[in-house]
């Protein structure tokens, strides 16, 4: 395999181990949102509860596409705002993260 980008193989390995959890959780969480449709349900406070768990996962989805989206493109693991490499520990601890840390906090302040 010949790459062109300055990855450098651990990198590379870690990277694919986390397209494969933003892969499994991108289709976790698409199914428990076709169960979620495909049962009804009556009680208020449980259709409550559902709605919420409904809402994480679909913004869980829009993350996890987004983070797709950059593993297509070639920017897995940039900063979206800064273009500083994410440390690979924070990826690890949040593969749909596109943020480094200090633009994170940035942006929810
Ligand atoms: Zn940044």
């Amino acid at each position: 395999m010949t790459t062109t980008n300055t990855t450098t193989p651990t990198q590379g390995l870690r990277h694919a181990q986390l397209l494969a959890r933003l892969e499994a959780d991108y289709e976790l969480h698409t199914r428990r949102l076709t169960e979620m449709v495909s049962e009804p349900v009556s009680d208020p406070e449980e259709a409550f509860t559902r709605d919420s768990l409904a809402a994480t996962s679909r913004h869980a989805l829009a993350s996890i596409a987004a983070a797709l989206r950059d593993v297509a493109q070639g920017r897995y693991g940039i900063c979206e705002a800064c273009d500083a490499p994410i440390p690979v520990e924070r990826l690890e601890a949040r593969p749909e993260a596109r943020y480094c840390v200090s633009c994170q906090a940035r942006r929810e302040r």
